[in-house]
C-alpha cells in the first residue's frame, strides 16, 4: 500500500516493522466538550486506515489516549488549561468534565461506526509513568528545571522540526508563545514537560513529583502512553494536521530522546474540516456535533459517507448543501442495494476478483476513499449475477462501514411488512402463487426476454389478476 508519510513528505510502500503486525498510535480528544465533526473527520478517517490495513492482513494493535490533564489553549505551554475551561463553564469537577466527555465521545464513534482502539487510556491513569520518562529526559541531559518547571531543551537535539522547516520567525508564530515569554525557557522551542509553578493557581487536578506537586504537559501523554502499551518503536502515528506542530513535533523529540533510537516510521495526518469562515475548533465554540446532525434529520453514517468522498490530505468545506447531496447519492445507492436479487447464483470468483481490485487500487493508493466508493459504484456495472454484487459491497463494507447493507435490509424489510399488509386478505396459496410469477417476469424482464414476461402478465390477467409497477416494486389487484 502506498501512503504518505508527514516525516518523508512522500508516498511510500508502507512496511511495518515486522511483516503484517501494525503497531497504531491515536492522539484521542481532549475531552473538555463535545467532539465536533472536524475532530470525528479526523478519528473517521483512521479508521478506516486502520480497518484497511486490517483487510490487506495485516493484525492491528491500536492504541489511543484520552487528554484529560495539560493540554492549554495554545497547544503550546500558555493559555487556560482546557480541561478547566469546560469544569468553569459547566460547574463541575474536571473529573465530571472528563468522564462526561469521553462518554459522548465514544457515543459518536460508535453513531459513525469508528471503532474503538485496542487500548484507550486517560492521561490521568499514567502519572507514575509520565514523571519516569522525566526522570530519564533528566538523567540523560535532555530535560532542565527552571522556576520550578521541568522543560525538554531542544537545543540538545541534533534535529527537531521534523515536520516543518520553521526558521526563527515561523516559530514565533508556529509556537503561539510570543504573546507570553517564558523567561524561564533556554531556547524559544522549549516546552515544560511537568508544571510546579505554574500561573494557573486553581489547576483543580494536581499530584506529587520529584519536583514538587504539579502536573504533566500535553506532549509527554502521548510519548509515554504510546510506549506504555506498544513499546519503543511505532509503526505509525495518527492525527489532525494541526497536531503535526508542536504536539507531534514534540512527541518525536520526548521519545527519540529517552530511548535512543528513531520512534515512530510513519505519520498519518489528516487534514482540517473546515467552514465558510475557516477551521471547525473547539475553541471558537461554534462547531457542529453529530447529535446537531441527527438532530436535523441526518444520519451520521450520511457523515461518514460524505467524509468519504473526499481525500484525507484536502482540506474538507462542511456546508449543508454539501451534506443534502451526500444524503441524496447515499439513499440511492441504499435503495439500489435493496434491489440486488442476493437469492440467486454462486459466486462469480472472476468478477469478484475484477471488482475487489478496482476497490484495493483505490486504497492502496494513499488511501484514496472517494475512488473506493467509485470503486462501489462500479460493482453495479459489472456483467455478473446480483449474488457477487451484493457480496463484493458486503466485502467493502467491512472498511468502509458506511452501514449499506442494513439500511438495504431496512427497506426490504419494510417492503415487504408494507405488501404483508396489503395482501393480508389474499388466500396465502394465491399469493405465493402470484409472488412466483413476479419473481419469474422480474428475471425475465432482467433478461431482457420482454415475450415471456408479457406471456406472465398476460397469464396472471386471464385469472383477473391486474400487475402494476410502481418504484416501490410491482404490486397487484384481483378482481
Ligand atoms: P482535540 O480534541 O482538540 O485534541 O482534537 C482531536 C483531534 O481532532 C486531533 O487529532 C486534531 O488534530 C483533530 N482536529 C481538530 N480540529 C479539526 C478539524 N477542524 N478538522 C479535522 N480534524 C481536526
Ligand atoms: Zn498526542
Amino acid at each position: 500500500m502506498l501512503l504518505y508519510n508527514s516525516l518523508t513528505r512522500k508516498r511510500d510502500e508502507f512496511i511495518p516493522r515486522e511483516a503484517g503486525k501494525v503497531s497504531m498510535y491515536t492522539c484521542g480528544p481532549t475531552v473538555y466538550h463535545y467532539a465536533h465533526i472536524g475532530n470525528l473527520r479526523t478519528y473517521t478517517m483512521e479508521d478506516v486506515l486502520e480497518k484497511y490495513l486490517r483487510y490487506i492482513g495485516n493484525d492491528v494493535t491500536r492504541v489511543m489516549n484520552i487528554t484529560d490533564v495539560g493540554h492549554l489553549s495554545s497547544d503550546g505551554d500558555t493559555g487556560e488549561d482546557k480541561m478547566l475551561k469546560g469544569a468553569r463553564r459547566e460547574n463541575k469537577t474536571v473529573l465530571e468534565i472528563a468522564k462526561y466527555y469521553t462518554d459522548a465521545f465514544f457515543a459518536d464513534c460508535e453513531k459513525l461506526h469508528i471503532k474503538l482502539p485496542d487500548v484507550i487510556e486517560p492521561a490521568t491513569n499514567c502519572i507514575p509513568e509520565f514523571i519516569k520518562m522525566i526522570e530519564t529526559l533528566l538523567e540523560k541531559g535532555y530535560a532542565y528545571e527552571a522556576g520550578g518547571n521541568i522543560y525538554f531543551d531542544t537545543s540538545k537535539l541534533d534535529k527537531y522540526y521534523v515536520f516543518n522547516d520553521f526558521n526563527e520567525e515561523d516559530l514565533a508564530v508556529g509556537v503561539r508563545d510570543s504573546v507570553e515569554e517564558d523567561g524561564n525557557k533556554k531556547n524559544k522551542a522549549d516546552f515544560v514537560l511537568w508544571f510546579t509553578k505554574s500561573k494557573f493557581e486553581d489547576q483543580e487536578l494536581k499530584w506529587d513529583s520529584p519536583w514538587g506537586i504539579g502536573y504533566p504537559g500535553w506532549h509527554i501523554e502521548c510519548s509515554c502512553i504510546a510506549s506504555k502499551h506498544l513499546g519503543e518503536y511505532l509503526d505509525i502515528h495518527c492525527g489532525g494536521i494541526d497536531n503535526a506542530f508542536p504536539h507531534h513535533t514534540n512527541e518525536i523529540a520526548q521519545s527519540e530522546a529517552t530511548y535512543g533510537h528513531e520512534w515512530c516510521n510513519w505519520w498519518f495526518h489528516v487534514h482540517h474540516l473546515n467552514t465558510n469562515s475557516g477551521k471547525m475548533s473547539k475553541s471558537k465554540g461554534e462547531f457542529l456535533t453529530v447529535s446537531l446532525l441527527e438532530e436535523k434529520g441526518y444520519d451520521p453514517l450520511v457523515y461518514r459517507f460524505f467524509c468519504m468522498q473526499s481525500h484525507y490530505r484536502k482540506n474538507l468545506v462542511f456546508s449543508w448543501e454539501n451534506l443534502d447531496n451526500a444524503k441524496i447519492a447515499y439513499e440511492k445507492l441504499v435503495s439500489r442495494i435493496a434491489d440486488l436479487n442476493t437469492a440467486e447464483g454462486d459466486i462469480d470468483e472472476k468478477a469478484f476478483a475484477e471488482g475487489k481490485k478496482r476497490f484495493t487500487d483505490a486504497l492502496d493508493n494513499d488511501l484514496n476513499t472517494s475512488l473506493a466508493v467509485t470503486a462501489l459504484y462500479d460493482v453495479f456495472k459489472l456483467k455478473t449475477n446480483d449474488k457477487t454484487k451484493y457480496e463484493l459491497i458486503k466485502s467493502f463494507e467491512t472498511v468502509l462501514d458506511l452501514g449499506l447493507l442494513e439500511a438495504a435490509e431496512k427497506i426490504n424489510e419494510r417492503k415487504a411488512k408494507e405488501a404483508a399488509e396489503e395482501n393480508a386478505g389474499v388466500d396465502p396459496e394465491l399469493l405465493a402463487y402470484i409472488n412466483e410469477k413476479i419473481e419469474a417476469r422480474k428475471a425475465a424482464k432482467k433478461a431482457k426476454n420482454f415475450a415471456e414476461a408479457d406471456a406472465i402478465r398476460d397469464e396472471l390477467l386471464s385469472k383477473g389478476i391486474t400487475l402494476l409497477d410502481t418504484r416501490e416494486g410491482t404490486k397487484f389487484t384481483i378482481a
